[in-house]
This record gives C-alpha cells, sequence and structure tokens, in this order.
C-alpha cells in the first residue's frame, strides 16, 4: 500500500481548456488538474513507455485513488471556493465570510432558506456582493483568491490536406504559464504504480493537457512517499478539534464532482448514516450547498476515444452532517480521515466524490 503526494511542475504552456466556441477555446473557470488528468497522464505515460498491457486493465478495473491537484498560490494549496465565500465588486476588498461560519449559534440554525445573504460589504457598498469564483488560499484566518500565471497563445489552423493554412483559422487559447505547481495524492492500495513502472515513481516527466503534439502539457511530477498511518493520524487529530468546536457539525468540502451510486441510481446524496453522520438539512430538505454542475470527461488512455460523460455537483459543494450523540469522536475523526484518501462514496477512484473535512471553519469559529 503507498500514499503519495505529488507536485506537479508545468513545464511548457499546459492547456486544460475542453470546450471549442467558435474559434475560442473556452477554458474551464477553476483551473485545477482533474482527477482523470492526472490518471490519464500518468497512464498513458506507463503505457507509451513501458508498453504493458495491465495499463488497460487498471482503466477499464480502477484501484488507484488519484485525487484532483490544484494550483499552490504563496506556498498554499488552493481550494475551490464555497457559497458562503463572498466579494464585494466595488472596493476590491477582497473574499468576505459568511458570518454563519464565524458564529458556533448561527451554525446551529443554519438554514439556506431563513439565510441573510448579506446585501453589504464592510466598507458599506449597497448590493454589490458577488460569488467568490476563483480557487482561494486560506492564510491567517482570511480567504484570497489566487492568479494563476496564464499565457495567450495563437495558433493557426492548418489545411493537412493542402499543406497550408486554413483560412480564418486562428485559434486563442489560454494556457497556465511553466513554473505554476499544482499539488495532489495518490493513494495505491495495491502498489500498482510501482508495479507496472517497475521501480518506485520518483521523479517522472508526464504529459498532460491537450495540445500534446505541439509541444504542450510537458510537466515534471514529484512524488513523496507518505507513511499512510501517519498521514491518518495526525488528519484525524485535526478533524477531532474541529469536531470539538463545531459541537459535532461536520462540513464536508468537495473537491471533485460529487454523484454517488446507490444501487445502480445515480444520486447527490452522499449518505453516512451508517458511521452516525446524520445530514443536516440546510436547504430544501437536502444537506448540500451546491456549486454549479461540473460535467466529468474521461478520455480512454489506449483508444483515445471520449468515455462517458456525467454531471455532478460542483467541486466546492458543501455537505452538512450533525453526528449522533453515542458515536465516539475518535472514532468518527479517524474514519473521516480515511474517506478522504480513499473517497467519501462509489463509484469510487474514478475522480467522483473526493471531499475533505471543512476543518477551516475551526478557525473561524
Ligand atoms: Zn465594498
Amino acid at each position: 500500500m503507498s500514499l503519495y503526494k505529488i507536485k506537479i511542475k508545468v513545464a511548457s504552456p499546459l492547456q486544460i481548456s475542453d470546450i471549442v466556441i467558435g474559434n475560442v477555446l473556452k477554458q474551464s473557470g477553476i483551473f485545477c488538474l482533474q482527477s482523470s488528468t492526472v490518471r490519464g497522464g500518468i497512464l498513458s505515460k506507463i503505457y507509451r513507455e513501458q508498453g504493458v498491457e495491465e495499463v488497460i486493465e487498471e482503466s477499464k478495473d480502477t484501484s488507484i485513488n488519484f485525487h484532483p491537484a490544484y494550483p499552490v498560490d504563496d506556498g498554499i494549496i488552493s481550494r475551490p471556493p464555497h457559497i458562503l465565500l463572498h466579494k464585494c465588486k466595488i472596493c476590491e476588498g477582497g473574499v468576505f465570510i459568511n458570518k454563519v461560519l464565524q458564529n458556533k449559534e448561527l451554525l446551529k440554525e443554519f438554514n439556506f432558506e431563513r439565510f441573510d445573504i448579506p446585501y453589504k460589504c464592510s466598507e458599506g457598498h449597497l448590493f454589490a456582493i458577488s460569488p467568490v469564483k476563483s480557487l482561494v488560499i486560506f492564510k491567517d484566518s482570511k480567504y484570497k483568491e489566487i492568479n494563476i500565471k496564464k499565457m495567450q497563445l495563437e495558433s493557426i489552423g492548418m489545411n493537412r490536406a493542402l499543406s497550408q493554412t486554413e483560412l480564418g483559422m486562428i485559434y486563442s487559447y489560454i494556457t497556465i504559464r511553466p513554473g505554476v505547481i499544482f499539488d495532489g495524492l495518490i493513494y495505491d492500495p495495491k502498489d500498482k504504480i510501482e508495479k507496472l513502472l517497475g521501480y518506485k515513481p520518483k521523479d517522472e516527466s508526464v504529459r498532460i493537457g491537450r495540445g500534446i503534439s505541439r509541444g504542450m502539457g510537458i510537466t515534471e511530477f514529484e512524488f513523496e512517499e507518505v507513511n499512510y498511518e501517519k498521514y491518518i493520524e495526525k488528519r484525524a487529530s485535526e478533524i477531532k478539534d474541529v469536531i470539538l468546536k463545531t459541537e459535532g457539525i461536520v462540513i464536508l468540502r468537495a473537491l471533485t464532482p460529487t454523484l454517488s451510486m446507490d444501487k445502480a441510481e445515480f444520486s447527490y446524496k452522499i449518505d453516512l448514516s451508517e458511521y452516525g453522520l446524520q445530514p443536516m438539512e440546510v436547504f430544501n430538505g437536502v444537506n448540500y450547498l451546491t456549486q454549479s454542475p461540473e460535467i466529468l470527461k474521461g478520455y480512454s488512455v489506449y483508444t483515445n476515444l471520449p468515455k462517458i460523460e456525467v454531471k455532478g455537483l460542483g467541486s466546492g459543494t458543501l455537505y452538512f452532517y450533525k453526528i449522533e450523540n453515542k458515536i465516539k469522536i475518535d472514532e468518527i475523526s479517524m474514519l473521516l480521515s480515511e474517506f478522504e484518501i480513499k473517497g467519501f462514496a462509489p463509484p469510487f477512484n474514478v475522480g467522483l466524490n473526493i471531499m475533505e473535512v471543512y476543518t477551516d471553519v475551526g478557525k473561524l469559529l
């Protein structure tokens, strides 16, 4: 069993846009590397370089949990924004935090239907509040939007048959600049990466994103193996402190789209009641506050054909639970910490339902 922290350093412009509208490639607003991108990059590298057929097996019956990788800013790993973070369009005073996350009594009674969305900022600007759209970092109990270094590239469409430029075919891409670093986790319970590669992964050059044939998307993956038990224990103690502070409320923040499978049916519900976590209704009878839905796409590493598309609730969605009285806080903290690594609900290892306990709230209350 292996658990790796990975650092992904962009070495040539990285294009992670996905939809083409007219001559412009539309960029997905959130600049993180989805699980499928990290997975595809590593598995196709092994397939290309080692030619091992077992890679195909892993892409059919997945056992490795590739977490999404988020960009690092100011030395801190960024996170998706959520609906309880706001900003003022006028004063550029940065991100402010909804009072419900700063007051224990409000949090206990929290319900979005009876909820005051702030209508003015601390400077008194009226009706200028908007949701936060970019990734954020949390530092000194404050949130800051990050600004990833990007660059625009122009590319001219070629007519392959005539070997000449196609008139009117100029594409513009927004790419991520070399030097940007992403940070993620890989949980490999069967040590498959090591077996397929023939050695423990260390510093690997991996190609990801679009435009690989044009020299884009070259990245350096740095693997750091961490001790699973120690990692879980440390995280469990952080989680426990927060549960004591919130007096039994657990908030989960989604790092990937969420969509669970219950008896062959898809649902946005993440049911943890068998572990003693009861859903805390916060909006319209459900226990989650969503970010806009995200389409999750995958490409087959060996046929290069797009796979099924599913629509999950976006990363940044918050789920609320209350711990039943009889549950031991030590035990539930360990369990939550393990779920952070393994995923919170099936289907596992496909880039869905990777969430983390929203421990920031412990510093805000
Ligand atoms: Zn303002």
